[in-house]
């Protein structure tokens, strides 16, 4: 959910080649190969989208490419949730256009296509505005891409934003093992699009349209396929997550707990996390495998958005301060260890400053481990952009301050409580220094670790000793692999699970 994509916003450029066929495992060439530079904006959903995007191109003969300038297609996997998104993608479609012309007069082709939901939500705007512009493909379509690039190729300027009637997921290539090791050991798997809460700030249930839910037999082959290459530790994506209820076998409905625990089942899969999440969508059968399930890490994105209920009402959340501190109430009996993470925004129309000290209180009831915070800037279609009583900016600005300096000082005391615990880290990534290597901790925290502590994939046991701004420095105390999904038992703690008292009363 995007309240949501808020929370991981970056940028991210398609990274590894592919070959033509679709799989690295196939050294053989069968169409001539071009180039595809492709850059994401957003959140996890959009990386998700673009690699499957990536994939399906391999099978036109694109390979990847880090530059534009090299680029014979450049794709801008857009987003919608920040401000001026549409005058941002404009300015990059303006430099776009000069290296289209200087290819041009080179005699070579580039083509441009938008994707996202800035594609989605401008459409054909997008080529009148901006007519270098070949292609316009929106979120729902974008398994339509090969066909849209060969009527490109015919001349046509293309753009497709209806939502489809058949399943994009059927229809998108599968990418090959090379392929999916070269992402890494962590992957996200989108289990649902879309959202039907229509928060009055939020403009994801108009470019994402209303839910949906991937079945489950699509979900587990998809899982068992990242399994099979090395994927260690996955990342269920949803704009709203935990409102997740796909078909299993019979025709049954499962909602994400159940899933969880099938996905957990899969070999090699020993990490599973989940976002975004709403709060009225945590179930008693999600908070239960909160509670049992290992490999379900104690980290949980919760967006609350405000502490006030006036501000909450008139953002059309559906549920209270209080609900919210009651389902934290309830999420910490099941998993006491678990961090939370949330998403804020100051200045709505109408808060006073009664209401931002609603949400400064509900910040300390609740003690963030992180948190993503930012000024309300009005949506171009939401209810909230009409709302009166909109707040001055200098306002905005000071409440945000505050806020911010409250949930830095969470994550700092949360960071602190750390040190000198013992845990279990996925490694990810080799470190800057030779030796050094970067994983992740349960909690979902960068975790330096010196002296070769183990190979890619391994997860193993270290001491904290340190903490950065974000990240932290460690030891390994035990290296074991672990071959199967199963968390290991160490020093005679439970599965899973810290090893000693996790920190408390942070703030
Ligand atoms: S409408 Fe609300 S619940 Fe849905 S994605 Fe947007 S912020 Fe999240």
């Amino acid at each position: 959910m995007k309240e949501t994509n808020t929370n991981l916003i970056h940028e991210a450029t398609g990274a590894a080649a592919v070959s033509p066929s679709g799989t690295s495992d196939d050294p053989v060439r069968a169409v001539p190969e071009r180039k595809v530079f492709v850059k994401t904006y957003g959140c996890q959903m959009n990386v998700y989208d673009s690699q499957r995007m990536t994939d399906s191109l391999a099978q036109q003969g694109y390979v990847t490419t880090q530059t534009p300038e090299d680029a014979d297609l450049v794709l801008l996997n857009t987003c919608h949730i920040r401000e001026k998104a549409s005058e941002k993608l404009y300015s990059a479609l303006g430099r776009l256009r000069k290296m289209k012309d200087e290819r041009a007069a080179d005699g070579r082709d580039m083509l441009i296509g938008v994707a996202g939901c800035v594609a989605q939500a401008e459409g054909e705007e997008i080529i009148r505005r901006a007519p270098s512009v070949d292609l316009v493909i929106g979120p729902q379509t974008y398994h339509r891409l090969p066909q849209a690039l060969t009527r490109v190729g015919r001349g046509e300027k293309v753009v497709e934003t209806e939502y489809a009637i058949e399943d994009k997921f059927e229809h998108l290539p599968a990418p090959g093992k090379e392929q999916v090791r070269s992402r890494g050991v962590t992957a996200f798997l989108t289990v649902q699009e879309g959202c039907d809460k229509f928060c009055t700030f939020c403009v994801v249930p108009y470019t994402r349209g209303s839910e949906v839910s991937r079945p489950v037999s699509q979900i587990v082959a998809e899982a068992e396929r990242l399994a099979a290459a090395g994927v260690r530790e996955l990342t269920l994506l949803g704009q709203n997550v935990n409102a997740w209820h796909g078909q299993g076998a019979g025709g049954r409905e499962w909602g994400l707990g159940e899933l969880l625990f099938r996905l957990a089942e899969i070999p090699g899969i020993a990490r599973l996390r989940y976002t975004t999440s709403h709060p009225r969508d945590m179930d008693d059968a999600l908070i239960a495998a909160h509670r049992d399930l290992d490999q379900l890490m104690p980290y949980l994105h919760l967006p609350v958005q405000a502490g006030s209920d006036r501000i909450l009402k008139a953002m059309n959340r559906r549920h209270t301060g209080a609900d919210y501190l009651r389902l934290v109430e309830r999420i910490r009996a099941a998993r006491p260890d678990i961090a939370l993470s949330g998403d804020f925004i100051v200045g709505f129309p109408g808060e006073t400053e009664e209401d931002f000290q609603a949400t400064m209180q509900l910040v300390r009831d609740v003690t963030y481990a992180q948190a993503y915070s930012f000024k309300y800037s009005p949506r171009p279609g939401t209810p909230g952009a009409d709302l009166p009583d909109h707040v001055e900016e200098a306002v905005k600005d000071d409440r945000l301050q505050r806020l911010q300096a409250l949930l830095t000082e969470q994550q700092h005391a949360f960071q602190r409580g750390m040190v000198g615990q013992s845990m279990d880290v996925l490694l990810e990534k080799p470190g800057r220094l030779p030796g050094q290597m970067v994983g992740r901790s349960p909690w979902l925290l960068p975790v330096i670790v010196g002296e070769n502590p183990g190979e890619i994939g391994d997860i193993i046991t270290v001491r904290i000793i340190s903490t950065g701004t974000n990240s932290l420095v460690a030891e390994a105390v035990a290296a074991k692999r672990q071959a199967d999904g199963a968390p290991q038992a160490l020093d005679g703690a439970s599965p899973g699970k810290v090893l000693s008292g996790f920190p408390s009363g942070l703030a």
